[in-house]
């Protein structure tokens, strides 16, 4: 396929405003590649080269792209940025200087999807001194034989900025359509894409395979799995009687989840978000090759700091001061991390994935036997409620978050939040015990006494994953710091439109619309029934309508603008209903 077709589509995709609009179109697209270009168009309309756990990026500035139209079109570097300046878009200033262009029209090449991509690979790949003129030259090239259209996404896409607003979702269901003609096996694709989180190697997999290779698709070494999830009851009784009366019952420690792969001497270590995380867990990694008794393993736990003398866990903080890149040597030794492993999907060369909950976890006990830093969960099997509580009330005053009960028969749901697993967390008092993820879909210009300010607050929402929608849930205007304000004004600022994305539901309109893609975290004081907002709405008694909103939300912490986690990973909404649902019966700490 020729770049300039892919182009085609891509225009068609963001002008379209319905969601089944962006299916057909996508679908269309996908349909007319061919096996070869199946996996780099699926990442190119992600804006990646590849899935998220690879880590790679493009380390390409603004400042190099202008350089690389300007070299293209002829014009000055200041003559792009102020054409730039104007359009607040540098794809569209690509395509504007493009149509005008003052250097002599050349022989044109023509590029394919595929030359496309490898070029922007070695845009990625290239590091080192002199690399900067590199990349821009070889962008530059793409640019000038390029014919307007293709000029706009030719630079939106190293630059992170497509706004086509495609989910993971949409593009599962795009496929199935694209090779069966229908929805119905988008199921299939996504029990895949749990499996191995990568969209490219499933669409890879079942344009060469078909559906029937997707079908028994395997976890597969070094390819993150989508962790299970739990969800959440408020009390030891209401969790035994969705257990059918008996269960495990694990504590729940707050660290960092890990993901551990192991085969032969390599160790991989993902998150919860699945970055690749190794380099921060040097111990761990190196616990793993000495202390599991398998040539090959991937198992779960979270991993905290331990103090060895008290035989107490420390609180959160302290252990974040080891997420922190630098230092991890001298910190490895400071605080020696441990790994509580809660959770086994694959052991010598068996898949786990559909074993019950009580056989992972005897087998995940079996490797670990006499291990140090990597120790099983603490946990109990009971079907008493007086017993659960007094085991959560005892984690709870050991410093811990709660407890999670497991469903002893469960296999082991990969991407989904099942009552398998089930959370009873501490709260405290005015406040929802969790804090919530939302997406943001728009912002606003500040007012009154931030008016000088380009940023005055953010719209948010929350996935409906039945619907693919992103539905607003509320506007938050505070918790900010000075630096996270200007740090999302230039963030939001590059991927504003005027119009609504399709796969956004809201009926309050911000200043500005943005793609979801960026996912905030905040507090709130509880959860209400609101006519603005679309969260869950539905007719009311009285026969209004009204959705869920956040009561006094606000941004929380430093790091609570999180560009690592995608936007389908938001609470949803069935949650925000449970939530707002367990909130009545909630306990209350002094
Ligand atoms: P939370 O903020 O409550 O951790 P979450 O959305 O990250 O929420 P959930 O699936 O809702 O994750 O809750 C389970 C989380 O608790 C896991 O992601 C894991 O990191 C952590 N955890 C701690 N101890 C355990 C355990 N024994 N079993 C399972 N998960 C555990």
């Amino acid at each position: 396929m020729l770049f300039s077709e892919l182009a085609k589509y891509y225009e068609k995709l963001e002008a379209t405003s319905s969601r089944l609009g962006m299916i057909d179109i996508f679908a269309e697209a996908l349909k007319s590649a061919s096996v070869e270009e199946i996996d780099k168009i699926i990442y190119m309309t992600q804006g990646v080269l590849a899935p998220a756990f690879d880590g790679i990026e493009f380390g390409l500035a603004e400042k190099m792209a202008e350089e690389a139209i300007a070299i293209a079109t002829g014009y000055t570097k200041e003559e792009t940025d102020r054409d730039y300046k104007k359009s607040g878009d540098l794809g569209i200033t690509a395509e504007n200087l493009k149509s005008k262009s003052k250097l002599k029209p050349m022989l044109q090449k023509k590029y394919t999807v595929i030359e496309v991509y490898n070029t922007m690979k070695k845009i990625s790949e290239t590091s080192g001194s002199g690399s900067k003129d590199i990349k821009i030259r070889l962008l530059s090239e793409l640019i000038a034989s390029s014919a307007g259209i293709e000029a706009r996404y030719l630079v939106r896409y190293p630059l992170g900025q497509l706004r086509l607003g495609l989910g993971d979702a949409t593009i599962l269901e795009s496929l199935s359509i694209a090779k069966t003609g229908s929805r119905v096996e988008k199921e299939t694709l996504e029990r895949a894409y749990n499996l191995c989180s990568d969209l490219g190697y499933v669409g890879k997999e079942l344009f060469e395979g078909g559906i029937g290779r997707v079908r028994n698709f395997k976890v597969a070494m070094f390819k993150p799995i989508r962790p299970a999830l739990a969800e959440r009851l408020p009390t030891a009784e209401e969790i035994l009687k969705k257990m059918g009366g008996r269960c495990a019952v694990e504590q729940k420690y707050d660290g960092f989840r890990c993901q551990v792969h192991m085969h032969g001497k390599k160790v991989r270590i993902f998150s919860r978000r699945l970055e690749d995380t190794t380099q921060m867990f040097p111990d761990i990694a190196d616990a793993a090759l000495k202390e599991v008794h398998s040539d090959d393993i991937i198992f779960e736990g979270e991993a905290l700091a331990y103090n060895e003398a008290t035989g107490e866990f420390l609180p959160f903080q302290e252990t974040i001061q080891r997420k922190r890149k630098h230092e991890i040597g001298k910190k490895a030794i400071e605080l020696p991390l441990h790994l509580i492993a809660f959770d086994l999907m694959y052991a010598n060369g068996k898949s786990y994935m559909n074993e019950e909950y009580e056989t992972r976890r005897k087998m995940l006990e079996k490797l670990l036997e006499g291990s140090t830093t990597i120790i099983p969960s603490n946990r109990i099997i009971t079907d008493s409620s007086k017993e659960m509580e007094e085991f959560f009330e005892a984690s709870v005053e050991n410093g811990l978050e709660g407890i999670v009960a497991k469903d002893l028969k469960a296999p082991y749901i990969a991407g989904a939040r099942k009552f398998s697993w089930i959370k009873m967390k501490r709260s405290y008092k005015g406040e929802l015990s969790d804090t919530i993820d939302v997406a943001i879909v728009g912002y606003y210009l500040g007012r009154g006494s931030r008016a000088s300010f380009k940023f005055g607050g953010l719209l948010c929402a929350v996935y409906n994953k039945k619907r693919d929608m992103f539905e607003t849930i509320s506007r938050l205007g505070s918790g900010f710091t000075e630096k996270q304000m200007s740090e999302l004004e230039e963030l939001l600022s590059k991927i504003k439109t005027q119009a609504k994305p399709a796969r956004v539901d809201s009926l309050v309109k911000p200043d500005f619309w943005v793609y979801p893609k960026y996912v905030v975290t905040v507090r709130a004081d509880e959860i209400t029934k609101s006519p603005m907002h679309t969260c869950g709405r539905e007719k009311q008694e009285d026969g209004t309508e009204a959705g869920y909103a956040l009561r006094f939300p606000r941004l929380v912490g430093e790091e609570a603008i999180r560009s690592d986690k995608s936007v389908e990973e938001v609470n949803q909404t069935s949650e925000i209903i449970e939530m707002y649902k367990m909130q009545k019966k909630v306990r209350v700490e002094g």
